[in-house]
């Protein structure tokens, strides 16, 4: 039982960590809430710090999950500019940075995640960026305007989702722009080499050049300053800035230190929670990028590094404090935004895991769905350009029907018509 007594706090003022905090509130907890950020920054979103904010579209202000007069409102106390530094599970404690001692009766974990750096000579050298916080993005928006301006060149490392909407903000500065990934497609881990060259193409049509199969091996400068990257299969790319874009690994160093179970990295680590988002303590429970969950569904335990898991995952780990029945099933979904493409994809289908792609609608002009699939039955659906058809692909993945991938391919077969 949940008294009003009692004290939940939160580590992370992210988007998981502000919705589990909303979500105590709206479910009716009277008890002390407190937030704690090492960022100053309220809480905030960060898909558009490489979408409309890198792009100068989007104001500031749009970024906040709330307001700031929502948390005094809410009663929900706030630690903002404290790292968390010590946990202590035996005396429910968490210490901040300043040496405050907070007590808690549950605790969630919702640190996230940090850029992978490069481990490689040069990349101290004031040109090298990454791109996580709020301050990355203004910093980066300005750099791309100045290269825009002076014919200057970025170089990114890795042709994932960051590194790509970066190189469609630079291009759109008018910064010229190479991409090296060691994959011979951009996203190659995530929707494999057949959907891949989509966005080769793509970029390529906007001027960006790619560099496959290679690795940066050093960041050459002088004075300080970017001059070159240099690549494991002996070239050198001209820069003036480059941006590491390689991936970002979990914060899980409290839950480490606090001795809760923490999964291999060689196994996408992560704090290890079941299905209601309860790590190995059962007074502490962690969601959003940091979380390696159980998933009931897909049957296997996954982190999912996606905005709709923070916006879906604090809430129920919220719940799931409250001592409400969760069992977090949700189907992983991320979207982007490239250029003129926008793109919605649901479920989960690595390389490795299906056997067969199918496209309907018009693979040419980027209006299409594709599906992923194994033994007929869907693990994924990307839609490109064509909208609103998500509920019915996580309804078809969900089923876990065998599918007639002819039926599925003809966009004269509604989709709906598909569900069992
Ligand atoms: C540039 C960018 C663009 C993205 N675009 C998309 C997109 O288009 N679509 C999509 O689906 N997803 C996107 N994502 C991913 C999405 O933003 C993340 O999945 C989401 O931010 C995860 O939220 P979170 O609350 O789990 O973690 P975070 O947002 O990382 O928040 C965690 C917070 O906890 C803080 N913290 C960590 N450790 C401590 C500590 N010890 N003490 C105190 N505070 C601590 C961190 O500083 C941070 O403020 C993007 C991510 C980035 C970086």
């Amino acid at each position: 039982m949940v008294d009003a007594h009692q004290t939940f706090v939160i580590v992370g003022g992210g988007l998981a960590g502000a919705k589990a905090a909303e979500t105590l509130r709206a479910e009716g907890f009277t008890g002390r809430v407190i937030l704690i950020c090492d960022e100053r920054d309220h809480p905030y979103e960060r898909p558009p710090l490489s979408k409309g904010y890198l792009l100068g579209k989007d104001e500031r202000d749009s970024v906040f999950v709330h307001e700031p007069a929502f948390y005094a409102q809410a009663q929900i106390e706030l630690h903002l500019g404290q790292p968390a530094v010590h946990l202590d599970p035996a005396a429910k404690t968490v210490r901040l940075g300043d040496g405050t001692l907070i007590a808690y009766d549950k605790l969630l974990l919702a640190t996230g995640a940090e850029p992978r750096r490069l481990d490689i000579p040069g990349t101290g050298l004031a040109g090298v960026h990454h791109l996580r916080r709020l301050a990355h993005a203004e910093r980066l928006r300005g750099v791309l305007a100045s290269l825009g301006r002076d014919n200057g060149h970025l170089v990114i490392a890795g042709a994932g989702w960051i590194g790509l909407e970066v190189a469609a903000a630079a291009r759109s500065y008018g910064a010229e722009v190479t991409i090296v990934e060691p994959q011979p497609t951009p996203l190659h881990g995530i929707i494999g080499p057949e959907l891949g060259a989509l966005f080769t193409d793509l970029h390529r049509e906007h001027g960006v050049r790619f560099h496959f199969g290679a690795r940066f091996t050093e960041i050459v400068g002088h004075d300080g300053m970017v001059l070159a990257v240099r690549t494991d299969d002996g070239e050198e790319h001209p820069a003036h800035d480059v941006l590491a874009a390689i991936g970002a690994a979990p914060r899980t160093a409290l839950a480490e230190q606090a001795g809760l179970d923490v999964v291999d990295r060689a196994d996408g680590g992560g704090i290890a929670v079941d299905a209601a988002l309860r790590t190995s303590d059962p007074y502490i429970y962690a969601a959003g990028d940091v979380a390696a969950a159980d998933h009931p569904l897909l049957d296997t335990r996954l982190r999912v590094e996606h905005w709709a898991n923070a916006l879906n995952g604090g809430p129920a780990a919220a719940r799931a404090m409250l001592g409400q029945d969760v069992s977090y099933d949700r189907i992983p979904y991320f979207f982007s935004d490239q250029y003129d493409l926008g793109m919605e994809y649901s479920g989960y289908a690595p390389p490795g895991s299906y056997d067969q792609v199918v496209c309907r609608g018009d693979v040419g002009k980027r209006e299409f769905i594709a599906f992923w699939l194994s033994e007929g039955r869907l693990l994924a659906g990307m839609n490109v350009n064509v909208w609103d058809v998500t509920g019915t692909v996580q309804q078809l993945i969900r089923s876990g029907a065998p599918l007639d991938p002819g039926k599925l391919a003809d966009p004269s077969v509604p989709l709906e018509s598909l569900l069992p």
